[in-house]
């Protein structure tokens, strides 16, 4: 059985946060939002719940889980040599960030990290997340609550298509704000690298790390040789239909035609070139697009189209990140 409970983004109320809370103590799993995506979460020093979430997501174990903190003290608990990176971590904590540090604790199970000397860890601002986390007084282990492959579930919807039936509770708190992944920079290494471009824009992180490397695979989207990152290596973010990821558009008419029975995902400025599609958001807010791109993708699959054809936007701020999502769920590139 799943319990749904409507919870206020900004006030959340205090009895279905104990009623969350309490499950965690007893090691269930439980739907939560974040600013970002929806998170499907475990108590993180407790193994076996968190093995459930791997179990309930179909997620390969060798695809770690972010560690979601509520304070610095807590990152004291799981992480070491973050101490340089206080003032980094002080100007973008919390929020759609996270950070790779050296894994410190025993407490963090080998299940979270997939076996990795490192651990991801983030400070989410969502206030539902926040209290949930300061209630809880453990960091919770939680990855998108998502199945394993899907797009990333924006709203509580999503959530209820792809585990109804499989938690025990999803806190519904209406639309992600982002509607996109945190940011991933890896700081364990001798130069910081990104691993996964998001709502923190690259641009802003090359300002306090000129040295950032931006490796190829976080660009393409596609990735062989040996995972930098474990799970990059999968196809992510991909819906039911064939998604076909058009880059370049002046060959969209002749894709148009070569996949008759489709359904095309499109910006607000370009809309009536379209005749049957979805408008994802407005090229003038470029967050718009990031916010309702995974939403997009599962309004498409659900229509009678066959294909699904996405317009490729210009790589630039969070534009850059929905690009590499685009290109991962994509099964045909058209550039
Ligand atoms: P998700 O929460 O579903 O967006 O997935 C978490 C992401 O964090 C995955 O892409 C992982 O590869 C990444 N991640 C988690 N822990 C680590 C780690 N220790 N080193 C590198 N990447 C990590
Ligand atoms: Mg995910």
């Amino acid at each position: 059985m799943t319990k749904v409970l409507k919870i206020d983004p900004l006030n959340p109320d205090e009895e279905s946060l104990k009623e969350a809370v309490k499950l965690l103590r007893e090691g269930e799993v439980i739907v939560f939002p974040t600013e970002t995506v929806y998170g499907i979460g475990a108590d993180a020093y407790n193994e076996e719940a968190c093995r459930k979430i791997f179990e309930i997501k179909g997620r390969p174990s060798d695809n770690p889980l972010i560690v979601h903190i509520g304070s610095l003290s807590q990152l004291k608990e799981i992480a070491d040599n973050y101490e340089p990176y206080m003032d980094f971590l002080e100007k973008f904590w919390p929020g759609p960030l996270t950070v790779i540090f050296p894994k410190k604790s025993k407490k963090i199970s080998p299940v979270v990290t997939a076996g990795l000397p490192t651990v991801a860890v983030r400070m989410p601002a969502h206030p539902v997340a926040q209290k949930l986390i300061e209630m809880f007084g453990h960091p919770i282990a939680a990855p998108s609550a998502n199945l394993s492959g899907r797009p990333s579930a924006t709203n509580a919807k999503h959530v209820v298509e792809d585990f109804m039936g499989r938690v025990k509770m999803i806190l519904d708190a209406g639309n992600a704000p982002f509607g996109l992944e945190s940011t991933i920079i890896d700081l364990s290494k001798d130069h910081p690298v990104l691993l996964r471009p998001g709502p923190v824009e690259v641009e802003k992180l090359k300002e306090i790390f000129p040295e950032l490397v931006v490796p190829d695979f976080v660009r393409s989207g596609k990735f062989s040789g040996k995972p930098l990152a474990p799970g990059m290596k999968y196809r992510h973010y991909a819906p039911s239909k064939p998604l076909i990821l058009v880059e370049n558009l002046e060959k969209m008419e002749g894709i148009l035609r070569k996949y008759p029975n489709h359904i095309v995902i499109c910006v607000e400025e370009r809309k009536d070139l379209y005749r049957k599609k979805i408008v994802v958001g407005s090229l003038k807010k470029p967050y718009s697009i990031a916010q309702n791109m995974f939403a997009a993708l599962r309004e498409a699959e659900k229509t009678e189209k066959e294909y699904i054809i996405v317009e490729g936007v210009e790589e630039r701020g969070i534009l850059f990140a929905v690009m590499n999502r685009l290109r991962k769920a994509a099964s045909e590139i058209v550039r």
